[in-house]
């Protein structure tokens, strides 16, 4: 038996089935026209930024990098609860512009941008966080034959990282950003050249469960970034601390208390330096808000027995849950939090393997867990599936195509 990952809160039965938002898993499958489907629940966003809101300083505003599920009708919901979106791709951000997003709260992180991308931001008054000298003078370029006034921001490499952080995006030698000692030389580049200066932008990691490194981690952002605002002269009006904060996946991961991250922080506010008194900050989170209001719903094709062992075919599979298969940045394959849906309210009864419908040992959604006893035509659902699930996936693998997908 290997254990499976903790269901998240917020998650019951009615009349023994799961229950997403109020409705039951099977009514929702019917509804959205089938399997597979990912659910989202705009319920659990609320309250996921209402908590973070109540934790956090005031001053700090709460940006959604879209990454983490680029949904439109989620995109949406999400226009009234945060302060600003994050985009890495002109692709992001047509998607947030057709969502009536305010470009001015919008920031575009991300190496490569090609010119097009770039003149795209700039006319629609997109702030760029600039990932090298050799991107800023395309940007001031292209700003300089549209006749605008570009909002550029730096995006530093700092030379610390997030610890016990899932991915690790700072510290040495990276595609990401500027290193800090060559921070200083553009800002002053970007300012001279009549640009709106944004400030910086620093990414120190992802998915960490681990307060006491988040704490660390902002106490040295703000440090680097007081240090460069000195340097450079300018007060510094924006500073993009990046996020970081991570859900619980695998058996033994404890949530993070919120409150004593946003204690620490309310501290370090308290204790600016003169060039952060009056900057504007942001963190931006894609996984921690979105994470866990989603369920992927998978139906029972077939069930199957090997060498002594069950296997649950599913017609669903690692094409839409890369991640949850151990397929998307792990080392070791653990299982996620999975539930057979239509039977929440039964006790476990046996060993299976949960696999999915593609013709390939990777796909594997969960392993030999412990499981009610489930038959064709029973649904199952594997949680955490908000973030990095549907975009993330490799849909076209063996022709299958995409999820269906709904907000509810
Ligand atoms: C991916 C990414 C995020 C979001 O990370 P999460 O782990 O989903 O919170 C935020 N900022 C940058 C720059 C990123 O690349």
């Amino acid at each position: 038996m290997k254990p499976l990952g903790p269901i998240p809160a917020g998650y019951s039965a009615i009349e023994g089935e799961l229950a997403i938002g109020g409705r039951q898993a099977s009514a929702l499958a019917e509804e959205a026209g089938g399997t597979p489907l990912f659910v989202y629940s705009r319920q659990h966003i609320r309250r996921r930024v209402e908590e973070l809101r109540t934790a956090m300083p005031e001053r700090l505003a709460i940006h959604y990098a879209v990454k983490a599920n680029p949904f439109a009708p989620l995109l949406r919901e999400m226009r009234g609860l945060v302060d600003g979106f994050d985009i890495a791709s002109g692709g992001e951000l047509e998607l947030v512009l057709a969502q009536g997003i305010d470009a001015s709260g919008v920031s575009f992180a991300g190496p490569g941008k090609r010119d097009g991308e770039l003149e795209q931001a700039i006319a629609a008054g997109v702030t760029l966080n600039l990932e090298s000298e050799a991107e800023a003078e395309r940007a001031l370029a292209i700003a300089d034959r549209l006749g605008a006034t570009p909002r550029l921001a730096i995006r530093v490499n700092p030379d610390f990282e997030l610890r016990g952080s899932g991915m690790k995006m700072g510290g040495g030698a990276k595609p990401f950003g500027l290193d800090t000692d060559r921070v200083v030389p553009l800002a002053q580049r970007i300012i001279a050249a009549g640009a709106q200066w944004r400030g910086l932008h620093i990414f120190a990691g992802s998915q960490s469960l681990d307060a006491d490194a988040i704490i660390e981690t902002q106490g040295n952002i703000l440090d680097l970034a007081g240090r460069l605002a000195e340097e450079t002269g300018v007060k510094l009006p924006h500073l993009n601390m990046g996020g970081g904060f991570g859900i619980p996946y695998f058996n033994g991961d404890q949530a993070l208390d919120m409150g004593v991250i946003g204690e620490a922080l309310k501290a370090r506010f308290e204790s600016l330096p003169a060039s952060m008194v009056q900057t504007e900050f942001a963190i931006e989170l894609g996984r921690y808000l979105v994470g866990e209001a989603g369920v992927y719903l998978t139906r029972i094709l077939d069930r199957k027995e090997s060498h002594g062992q069950i296997f649950l075919v599913t017609d669903g599979g690692l094409h839409h849950q890369l991640a949850a298969s151990g397929n998307f940045g792990t080392v070791v394959r653990r299982n996620y939090p999975l539930a057979i849906a239509t039977r929440f309210a039964d006790p476990p009864a046996e060993e299976a393997s949960v696999v999915g419908c593609l013709c390939t040992p990777l796909d594997r959604l969960a392993d030999q867990a412990e499981l009610p006893k489930a038959d064709i035509g029973d649904l199952v659902a594997v949680f955490c599936a908000g973030a990095y699930g549907a975009s993330a996936s490799p849909s076209a693998f063996l022709g299958q195509g995409p999820a269906l997908e709904i907000l509810v």
